[in-house]
This record gives C-alpha cells, structure tokens and sequence, in this order.
C-alpha cells in the first residue's frame, strides 16, 4: 500500500475505504455482515488506513457495522471519517453523540459536514443553529481531530464555504471525466491553491469508469493487457499532488484484491498513457452523452409540454453513472411531464439542430425510471 503524508507525523493509506455500498442481503436488503467483514479484514490487512461513512449510509447502519467490525482492531491503527447530515437532523450534539456510540470510538479522526453544495453551505455556518460552534469545540477537546467537509456544489459555494473556516481537508467528486465535465478541475485548483488537502469521492463514478463499454475497454487492455479499466482511473488521479485519499465504496472481494493491486505501487500514469485514457474519455462521451444544448427549440411544438432540455439532461447522467440517484429528478416532475408521456410524435425533432433522436431517448429513459422502481 502506498501513503502519503497529511498532518502532524499522519500518513494516510492513497486508497480509502469507502463505507456507502457495502455488500447487503439479496443485492439490496441490510448489510451483508459477513461478507462485509471479510472486506474490512483484508483491507486493514493490505494496509488501508482510512475508514470512510456516514451517518445516513445504509440508513444508519454502515456506522453501526464499522464499529463492530473495527473493534478488534487497536484504534489507533486506522482512521475513522464520518459525517453530519442537517436533514437528518438539526441536533448537531445528539447526532454526533449517537455516531461515538455507533462507531463504539471516543473519537473521530476526520469529521465532515455532508454534503455541502447540495445542502446551502449558509445553513451550516448559520450561527443560530450552533453547528460550527459545536464541532470546533469537539476539536478542542480532541473529539475531533480534524475538520472538513464533502462538496457537491459550485464553485461559487466552495469559495463562500472556503472563506468560512480554516478547514483541514475536503472532500470532492474528482475523475476524469468530470474533471471537464463537471467543472471538477475548477474545484480542485482552488483547493490545491489554498493547500487544503483533497479526499477523492467517486474515483469511478460509481463503477461507471470501471467498464467503459467493449470497443473502449478492449483498447484499454490492448494498451496495458494486465491492468483492470478501473485502475486507469485511480490512476488518474495519482497525478494529481494535492489528491490525499481515494476513496472507493467497494462492495466485493473482487473489486477490493484489484484496487490494493492498483495501490501497491506509485505509479500515476504516464504522460503517453494519459493520452489513451482521454481518448477513451472522449469516446465514451460520444458514444452515451446526448448533446442537447438547451437551446429549447424543439420545446415549443411538444404537444405534451415535456421539458425536453431537462429530461435529456437527467437522461446523460443517468447514461454516464448507471445510477438509480440520478433517475430522482424525475420524481419531483409533475404527473404527464415525464418521459413515459412522450407520445412520440416527432415534432420536437423537426427543430433540433442537434438532430437528436428525442422520442428514442425519452423511451431509453422512461425504461431506466421504470426499472429503477422494480
Ligand atoms: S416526440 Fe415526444 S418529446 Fe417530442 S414533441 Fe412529441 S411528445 Fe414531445
Ligand atoms: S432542440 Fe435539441 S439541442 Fe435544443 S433543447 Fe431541444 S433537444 Fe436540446
């Protein structure tokens, strides 16, 4: 396993173990704890050293689990990172006092505000609710012992939240792709610029990057035969200087052998390497990505009154992350605006200058919102 060095005489294993998608019961059900126990063994036997949860991940439970899992193990052997929740709820001092006792620790070692960005950053620093105050007083009597937050917002936020406090790390989506894609880069740069360290979330995408699709999986074995598609990844962002931990939510013994294999060694990929894997990117993107560009041309004939723009816009993530998480925005759509209206009529199509298969797309995508309900 490789380190790199954060603070104080720490160093911290590069590849972090995520704590979001432990293996369950039937795919889906509670915590597969035996198998999810052989997971943390091996980890802590390959030398991975930081712990990743959350209180709300597998409803509560992957902080319950880690605890018992982690128990046998001297505590300061690893490192433990968990994080608040405001939705969950706005008791800042039962909620952490409950995560002591569910992480059956006295500390923790890394302390995260969740979610920043896509909760207004305002509310947690909002002096009347005490959140601040509460977590730097738990830093002074080494409850904590540091503090940051994991960002899913613009940049704009990240600088407001920035300025706030003299933070000790942050947590940000980073891979290749979203490096353009999602403005990632942007983030990175200014965290790199103040010299705050970065904890990687979804190094894969949530496995997204892990199996591209045949044509460019192929050329990526064709380059290097015996590395996995998820290793280019992670090794991506092994060039990256101020990139601390990559966490990965591994959920099988496969995933977790192959990423410690990746981890053995400090090897970034090289520059020539780095080509082939943004030729890939490029690729993948063709290949799945609609290029809608929200001009709404096409919106004005729709004699369903669909938000075309927006639906193609949930549709490329969904394509680019396989996720269920993704398809959620079209819960919050009104009953007869969904894709599963679309009457595939054609008349959008007859005004698009992208010359996108709209109905087609709107099939595609009202398959994925059915499946995700199964
Ligand atoms: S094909 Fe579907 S999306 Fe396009 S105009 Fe007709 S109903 Fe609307
Ligand atoms: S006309 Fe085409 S490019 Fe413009 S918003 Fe509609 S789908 Fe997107």
């Amino acid at each position: 396993m490789i380190y790199k060095p954060f603070k104080d005489g720490i160093k911290l294993s590069r590849l972090g173990m995520g704590n979001m998608r432990l293996p369950t019961q039937d795919g889906m059900g509670p915590i597969d704890r035996e198998k999810a126990q052989e997971i943390i063994d091996y980890a802590i036997a390959k030398g991975i050293n930081y712990f990743d949860t959350a209180y709300v991940y597998h409803n509560g439970e992957s902080e319950k689990f880690l605890g018992e899992a982690l128990k046998k193990y001297p505590r300061d052997s690893y490192y433990l990172a968990t994080k608040y929740f405001l939705l969950s709820n706005p008791d800042v001092k039962a909620v952490f006092e409950e995560q002591l006792s569910r992480l059956q620790t006295d500390y923790i070692d890394f302390y995260l505000l969740h979610a920043v960005g896509m909760n207004p950053p305002e509310r947690y620093l909002d002096k009347q609710y005490g959140t601040m105050d509460y977590l730097l007083e738990r830093k002074k009597t080494g409850q904590i012992r540091y503090l940051g937050f994991s960002f899913h917002g613009n940049p704009d936020q990240l600088e407001q939240s920035l300025n706030a406090f003299d933070w000790d790390f942050v947590q940000i989506q980073l891979n290749y792709l979203d490096w353009t894609l999602q403005d990632a880069k942007r983030l990175y740069d200014m965290l790199a610029e103040r010299k705050i360290p970065v904890i990687v979330m979804e190094p894969v995408r949530g496995g997204r990057l892990a199996s591209l699709s045949p044509e460019i999986d192929a050329m990526l074995k064709a380059a290097e035969p015996n590395r996995s598609v998820a290793s280019w990844a992670f090794r991506w962002l092994m060039r990256l200087d101020n990139v601390h931990v990559i966490l990965s939510g591994m959920s099988t013994m496969e995933q977790i052998i192959d990423n410690v294999n990746t981890f053995e060694n400090d090897e970034p990929l090289s520059d020539d390497l780095n080509d082939v894997l943004m030729n890939a990117g490029k690729m993948l993107l063709k290949q799945l990505h609609v290029p809608c560009t929200s001009c709404r041309y096409c919106c004005e004939e729709c004699p369903q009154g669909l938000d075309i723009p927006g639906l193609l816009g949930i549709y490329n993530e969904y394509a680019l992350t396989l996720s269920p998480m993704s398809l959620m925005g079209l819960g919050r759509m009104d009953a007869g605006k969904k894709p599963e209206d679309c009457v595939e009529c054609g008349n959008c199509m007859k005004h698009c200058p992208q010359a996108i298969s709209i109905p087609e797309v709107m099939k595609k995508l009202a398959e994925a919102a059915a499946k995700s309900r199964r």
